[in-house]
C-alpha cells in the first residue's frame, strides 16, 4: 500500500478532492462542534440577542490556519439563526458583477460564506464595502459623461468572512465586520472526540488509545485529525485487523513517516534546512521555502503555525529562527554562539 504523499498530500490541512466525505463528517450543531469554547459562547449570545431583536446576525469574521473549522462553523451559524447559507470563495467571484448577483439573490437574514476572504479582488471588494455598512449596491450604468450611479437596495443579510491571514485583510473591510472570532487549535483531548465521532459516523471500530495517537499527532487540526483516521483505517484493514489498535495507529502513522508530535518530511526539512543551511537562522521564507522546494503560501498557511506553535520556530524581522525546541527535537545540540544571538526569542531563556 501506499502511503507517501501523492497529490492529495497527507499533511496538508487544505482541502481536496479526497474530502468529499468532509461534508457527512461536518458538526451540524453547537453542541456537537468540539471545542472552541469562548468563541462558541460569545457567538451563542450575539445570536441570540439577534433574533431577539429579530435582526441579521452583524458580519462575522472568523480566521485561523486550514482545517480549523470556520466553515462548519459557518453553516451552524446559519442552522441555528433558521436561514439559508450560500457559500463562495474570494478568488471564485472574479467580476463586481458577480458579487452583484449573489448579493441581489439573498433573502432577509441569509449568511453570505466566502472562504479565503483575503483574495478577494478590488473592485470586488469595494463592492462590498457598501453591501456590509449600509445594505446597499451602488452600480455605474453607462461610460463616460453620461455615466450613472444606481444604487439598489439589499436584503439585511450576514456577510461571514473566513481567512488564514487576518493581517492580510484591509482595513476598511476588517473595520466593517461587527464581530471577530479567532480559532485555536485544538487540543489532544478534543480531537480524540472528534476522532471517536468521525469513526462512529464512518463506521470504524477504533480502541481509544489508538484514537489518542491519532488525536494527538494531528497538529491541533481536525481536517487532519479526520484524514489520519481514514488512512489509518486503511491499513489496519490490510494488516487484518477489525478494530484499530494503538498499535495498528503508531504502525501506520510511522508508515506516513508522521513522527510523534505529528511533524512530517516537509515540517523536519524546514527545520534542517534552518539548522544546517543557516545556522539557527534568521532565513528570510522566501529562501526557506526555494530550499525545501515548497510553495510559500503552503508554509505560510501549513507548515509554520504549527512549528510557531510547539515553540520550534520564531519570526522574527529578519526571517524564520530555529529555537532550542527545534534543535532538540531534530537530535542537534544548539551551538553556544547561535544560543547566545537566539536566547531573545527562546521562550525557556526569557
Ligand atoms: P476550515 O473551513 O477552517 O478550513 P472546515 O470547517 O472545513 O475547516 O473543517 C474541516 C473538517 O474538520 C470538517 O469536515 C469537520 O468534519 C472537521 N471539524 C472542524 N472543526 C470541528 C469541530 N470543532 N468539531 C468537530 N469536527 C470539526
Amino acid at each position: 500500500m501506499e502511503f507517501a504523499d501523492g497529490e492529495d498530500r497527507l499533511l496538508s490541512s487544505t482541502k481536496s478532492e479526497s474530502d468529499i466525505e468532509e461534508n457527512i463528517l461536518r458538526p451540524k450543531t453547537m453542541e456537537e462542534y468540539v471545542g472552541q469554547d469562548k468563541v462558541k459562547e460569545n457567538l451563542a449570545v450575539y445570536m441570540a440577542a439577534a433574533k431577539a431583536r429579530g435582526e441579521a446576525l452583524d458580519h462575522v469574521l472568523l480566521y485561523g490556519p486550514p482545517g480549523l473549522g470556520k466553515t462548519t462553523l459557518a453553516h451552524i451559524i446559519a442552522g441555528t439563526m433558521g436561514t439559508q447559507i450560500k457559500v463562495t470563495s474570494g478568488p471564485a467571484i472574479e467580476r463586481a458583477g458577480d458579487l452583484a448577483a449573489i448579493l441581489t439573490n439573498l433573502n432577509e437574514g441569509d449568511v453570505l460564506f466566502i472562504d479565503e476572504i483575503h483574495r478577494l479582488n478590488h473592485t470586488v471588494e469595494e463592492i462590498l464595502y457598501s453591501a456590509m455598512e449600509d445594505y446597499a449596491l451602488d452600480i455605474i450604468v453607462g461610460k463616460g459623461p453620461s455615466a450613472r450611479n444606481i444604487r439598489f437596495s439589499l436584503k439585511r443579510f450576514t456577510l461571514i468572512g473566513a481567512t488564514t491571514r487576518a493581517g492580510m485583510l484591509s482595513s476598511p473591510l476588517r473595520d466593517r465586520f461587527g464581530i471577530l472570532c479567532r480559532l485555536d487549535m485544538y487540543s489532544p483531548s478534543e480531537l480524540l472526540r472528534i476522532v471517536e465521532r468521525s469513526a462512529r459516523t464512518l463506521g470504524i471500530a477504533i480502541e481509544r488509545d489508538g484514537g489518542y495517537e491519532i488525536a494527538r499527532r494531528s497538529r491541533g487540526t481536525p481536517r487532519i485529525a479526520n484524514r489520519l483516521l481514514k488512512r489509518v483505517r486503511d491499513f489496519s484493514l490490510v494488516l487484518g485487523s477489525s478494530t484499530v489498535s494503538l498499535a495498528d495507529a503508531q504502525k501506520a502513522l510511522a508508515r506516513m513517516e508522521i513522527d510523534e508530535l505529528g511533524l512530517d518530511e516537509t515540517d523536519r526539512n524546514l527545520l534542517r534546512a534552518l539548522i544546517e543551511k543557516f545556522n539557527g537562522g534568521p532565513a528570510g521564507l522566501d529562501t526557506l521555502a526555494a530550499t525545501v522546494n515548497e510553495d510559500v503560501n503552503t508554509i505560510e498557511d501549513v507548515y509554520e503555525p504549527y512549528l510557531l506553535q510547539l515553540g520550534f520556530i520564531a519570526r522574527t524581522p529578519r526571517g524564520r529562527v530555529c529555537l532550542k525546541g527545534g534543535y532538540e527535537h531534530m537530535g542537534v545540540k544548539m551551538p553556544e554562539s547561535v544560543r547566545k544571538q537566539l536566547s531573545v526569542f527562546d521562550a525557556d531563556d526569557r
